[in-house]
């Protein structure tokens, strides 16, 4: 019988080592698909505990797989971890804590003498925060030969998610004719007034629309001088709702109200498709899992699954084998992410108890899942359910 204490010894006595990585990462921000010293320092830490380390997968050079196999036909276990930093800010998203909690949970499973036949995969899925690493991955199939996929993240609260959104982001490039704004205006038409009307059209929008879509956008181009009129104006925007199939109709409505405003505005529209995520399916008995062992390890301010999320691309990880992200609370509840707070918080003693606390939840809810093949069974057979609703998902 696997136990649970001695997994949380062994975490312990890794503990400056996590530490010491943290606050590396911190210390040396790098942005996403750039985050070469995280990967050397990572693999390293994975390679001298005796995993097997491949570096660069799906075209990405900075993504890595570290494999720990014990007998044969065991369960494949993968730990996910993130490392990007953000632009401008370091650290303010508290990636640099997901590798130290996952390689704590990894070695240290490693390290039991009494592990049953299993592989342990620790996957490092780089640019979480720009281009999203796993969806190159996911297209190539890097994750779907594993039995269950955990990750963790910082968070204002120790909790699981239910759902997140669904997100289909645009550029929208409006062209029109450039002209001296007072001499000529009437030679002139105005990309920015293409812009402008479809920040109209999309408050009309937003009123028609079910209570969990969210719809954002910033102006990137909206000319060069007030005296010209401008040729080109461009605009980003989000859109996001609960399940794919409703947040597919939006779009094409959002997409609509930028053509109409290219229409009455007498300017053309580029529509650039930037990213696209799905919302996460939801496995209840492997949140569960991760909730009841973090209140074993006693985490700080445990709430029940978030009802407000925003979208993630750890998404098509779950659409692809039986996912689930625990949140471990190192900031006061309400501070928002991608913040200095965050930034602070990420290198501090917070920061460190929230490594020991995901590592230890993740590593006790893989000893859950190894321990019991029924267990593991009814997980896959509430993801195959949750895929069938999700893929049957009728209107609303
Ligand atoms: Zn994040």
């Amino acid at each position: 019988m696997i136990s649970k204490e001695d997994l949380f010894y062994k975490i312990g006595s890794l503990e400056q080592e996590l530490i010491e990585l943290g606050a590396f990462l911190h210390a040396n921000p790098e942005l996403g698909n750039e985050e070469f010293q995280a990967v050397d320092r990572i693999t390293t830490i994975l390679q001298n505990n005796g995993f097997l380390v491949e570096k660069g997968l799906a075209s990405l050079e900075t993504a890595f797989r570290a494999t720990y196999t014990v007998g044969t036909g065991g369960p494949v276990i993968g730990l996910l971890c993130e490392y990007d930093a953000l632009q401008d800010l370091g650290h303010g998203c508290g990636h640099n804590l997901q590798s130290p909690s996952v390689l704590g949970a990894a070695i240290a499973l490693s390290q039991l003498e009494d592990l049953p036949a299993c592989t342990i995969e620790v996957l490092g899925t780089p640019a979480e925060e720009t281009t999203s690493g796993k969806i190159p991955m996911a297209q190539q199939g890097y994750f779907d030969h594993l039995d269950i996929a955990l990750m963790m993240h910082g968070g204002d609260r120790t909790t699981v998610d239910g759902r997140s959104l669904a997100v289909d982001n645009f550029e929208f490039v409006f062209e029109g004719k450039a002209s001296h704004a007072a001499v000529a205006p009437e030679k002139g038409i105005s990309a920015l007034d293409g812009v402008l009307m479809t920040f109209n059209g999309m408050e009309y929008l937003r009123e028609h629309v079910r209570s969990d879509v969210r719809i954002h956008g910033i102006i990137t181009d909206g000319g060069i001088a007030a005296n010209i009129v401008p040729e080109r104006a461009a605009a980003k925007f989000s859109i996001r709702a609960i399940n794919r199939p409703y947040l597919d109709t939006v779009v094409e409505r959002a997409l609509n109200v930028a053509r109409g405003a290219a229409l009455a505005t007498g300017t053309k529209v580029h529509i650039n498709p930037i990213k696209s995520l799905e919302s996460k399916l939801n496995v209840q008995a492997l949140n569960d899992l991760l909730l009841n062992n973090a209140e074993l390890v006693k985490a700080k301010n445990i709430t029940p699954p978030r009802e407000q999320t925003g979208s993630t691309d750890f998404s098509i990880v779950t659409h692809r084998v039986p996912g689930a992200c625990i949140r471990v609370a190192f900031v006061p509840q309400g501070t928002p992410n991608h913040t200095k707070e965050w930034v602070k918080a990420s290198n501090s003693k917070e920061g460190n108890e929230a490594i020991m606390t995901a590592a230890k939840t993740m590593g006790a809810t893989c000893i859950d899942v190894l321990s019991s093949p029924e267990l593991l069974k009814e997980i896959k057979a509430q993801f195959s359910a949750e895929k069938e609703v999700q893929n049957n998902l009728v209107l609303q």
